[in-house]
């Protein structure tokens, strides 16, 4: 059965100086509603107890335009500021719910700059987008097609530090399942190398290679030279965000291939819980690049087989995945993490991670049979998936 999913289209566009122009001045505005709206809500808050709602946030937005002081946001399209108090009633929600910490100022500096932009705010007509309050379309470079009858009921114009202006568009797309796989894998992941699968398989990671760690330092050193404030300073600033945006847009890339592969060919996929390598102490910086990796590998793996009618089974995160023997299921007392290959007294030999994998599949496996009422125990449960693969 085919569902539809609300899904993400993201491109890069070319603005002419007027619409860059418009769009950076909009930028403001939406920061200024934004900020201002939390200043308000938050002296409510702390000093009345009073809670504002974004009906109440969107009346004080009318009267502000109607003051001198802010009339200049009447310039703007009334749709992203609007947008931007949603977006504050969103964190405070989220806020209240207990699922996030209290909002934050957005800072031109820090945060990435953008505006949301409704269907009464934006025209699509063959192919071409035009904001409302501009003649003419953004020039986007459309860099895979969007599907056929795709009508897109939201955009985001952003830029990023790099300077580089993308456009986002949420659309509504049936997708229906793939044909059932017959295999099954486990996935181990890794510092250096991105996953080791439990069929033997070892995927790197992209942006480890050493020129390129080589040619970061060296941009970075030349920004450390540069005196505050001065315009060569900003160029290497520039610099660096460049390299660093290519760093990120390489390894979603990379990431988007390895999780679209996993989830065409397997029908189950076992992952190891993320808590388990958050307790490891290791705060080294390839260490943080591999976690936000492997975080966000999962939230592909798992929103791709929502969509593809795949399983993702994640392993318990007290299973000592690296010092079982996936063949005799024997427990060694330790395995130190320079040890990549070992032999078990059972006469099996195994590469430290592809024997994680192997044993994280099983774990996934025996988890689910427990959960559908089967009452077996997760140590040990090989045959189950001697029979996928
Ligand atoms: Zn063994």
């Amino acid at each position: 059965m085919a569902q539809i999913v609300k899904r993400t289209y993201k491109y890069r566009f070319y603005p002419t100086p007027e619409q860059a122009e418009e769009l950076t001045r909009t930028f403001g505005c939406v920061r200024l509603v934004y900020n201002k709206a939390l200043e308000e809500r938050t002296r409510a808050y702390r000093l009345e107890g009073r809670k504002i709602s974004y009906v109440q946030s969107s009346a004080v937005l009318t009267g502000w335009k109607r003051t001198k002081d802010f009339a200049f946001l009447n310039e703007v399209s009334s749709v992203p500021l609007q947008q931007a108090l949603r977006h504050l009633q969103a964190a405070f929600t989220n806020f209240f719910a207990r699922r996030a910490k209290y909002p934050v100022f957005k800072a031109r500096k820090r945060s990435r700059q953008s505006a949301e932009y409704t269907r009464s705010a934006f025209r699509w007509r063959e192919g071409k987008i035009t904001l409302a309050t501009m003649g003419g379309p953004l020039d986007i470079v459309w860099s895979r097609p969007l599907p056929a009858s795709a009508e897109p009921s939201t955009l985001t114009v952003s830029r990023d530090a790099a300077g580089r202006w993308f456009i986002s568009l949420l659309v509504e797309e049936k997708i229906a399942p793939l044909p059932p796989a017959r295999t099954v894998v486990g996935v181990d992941v890794g510092i250096t190398v991105l996953a080791t699968l439990s069929t033997g398989e070892k995927i790197l990671s992209p942006g480890h290679k050493r020129a390129e760690r080589k040619k970061l330092a060296k941009v970075q050193r030349a920004l450390a030279r540069k005196v505050k404030g001065s315009r060569n300073r900003a160029k290497a600033k520039l610099a660096v965000a460049r390299f660093h945006a290519r760093i990120v847009d390489r390894r979603q890339d990379h990431l988007h291939k390895v999780t679209t592969r996993l989830v065409r060919e397997n029908q189950v996929i076992a992952v190891e819980d993320l808590a388990v390598r958050a307790m490891v102490k290791n705060r080294s910086l390839a260490r943080a690049i591999s976690d936000a990796s492997w975080r966000e590998l999962r939230r592909m793996l798992e929103y791709k087989a929502a969509w593809y009618g795949r399983e993702v089974l994640v392993a318990d995160r007290w299973f000592p995945s690296s010092k079982m023997c996936s063949t005799c299921g024997a427990v060694q007392q330790s395995m130190p993490l320079n040890v990549r290959t070992w032999g078990c007294a059972c006469g099996a030999s195994h590469d430290r991670d592809v024997n994680a994998a192997k044993n994280i599949l099983a774990a996934g496996l025996a988890e689910r049979r427990n959960a559908c009422g089967a009452g077996v125990r997760p140590q040990r449960d090989s045959s189950l998936a001697g029979g996928w693969q």
